[in-house]
């Protein structure tokens, strides 16, 4: 399986980290080593100082696809959970500075921290009236709101497609809202998905 993440996917959030409004969705993966499962508690890495938490929204693929339409997109991913897409900040604007590519910055061991609950699309009526908050510590640091996406669930599977075969199992991050921040030893990290709390994550 792979991990395919949307960067720059909420208009805060490119303005809070100085990158324009994308006029097509931006991706990048991570691999399988990546994935944090069960709510673990998550150990910072020594490489980085300023190590970020992102809250996203993440989908489940259960289809084999290639080049789907916007209209068949729907069909392709049956579950919806959050994920913590974690970024050594640092590191990624040492490397975006350089024009160099990411993935020291993001596809890191344990950089991929899924709930261990996902819901069944069938018990959400619209994907993109979905909310979710990141709350650190007990305080919300970020509030998404679905509706906010710049490109919806369905355009990033039906342009992500067009480069890349989706298979079944594949994890699509779909951006973070504005919000983010560093975190250090002891922060607490929850995930909440309307009323669930999906992400509940210790630092250490
Ligand atoms: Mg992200």
């Amino acid at each position: 399986m792979k991990i395919i993440c949307i960067g720059q996917n909420y208009r805060l959030h490119c303005l809070e980290l100085g990158h324009k409004i994308p006029e097509e969705p931006v991706f990048f993966m991570k691999p399988d080593t990546a994935l944090h499962r069960n709510n673990d508690p998550f150990y910072l890495p020594d490489f980085s100082r300023d190590l970020h938490y992102e809250m996203e929204l993440v989908v489940r693929i259960n289809r084999v696809g290639k080049c789907i339409e916007e209209r068949f997109a729907h069909r392709y991913y049956n579950e919806v959970g959050l994920g913590v897409d974690f970024t050594a900040r640092d590191i990624q604007h040492k490397q975006s500075a350089a024009g160099l590519p990411w993935e020291a910055a993001k596809s890191f061991d344990h950089s991929a921290a899924i709930s261990p609950e996902f819901i069944p699309i069938e018990q959400i009526e619209n994907i993109q009236s979905l909310r979710f908050k990141c709350n650190l510590n007990g305080q919300t640091v970020q509030n998404g709101d679905c509706s906010d996406m710049i490109f919806t669930v369905d355009k990033l599977i039906s342009y992500v497609s067009r480069f890349v075969t989706l298979k079944i199992g594949d994890l699509l991050f779909t951006g973070t809202p504005a919000g983010v921040g560093a975190l250090k030893v002891g922060d607490q990290l929850e995930g909440i998905l309307e009323d669930r709390k999906l992400i509940d994550i210790e630092i250490r």
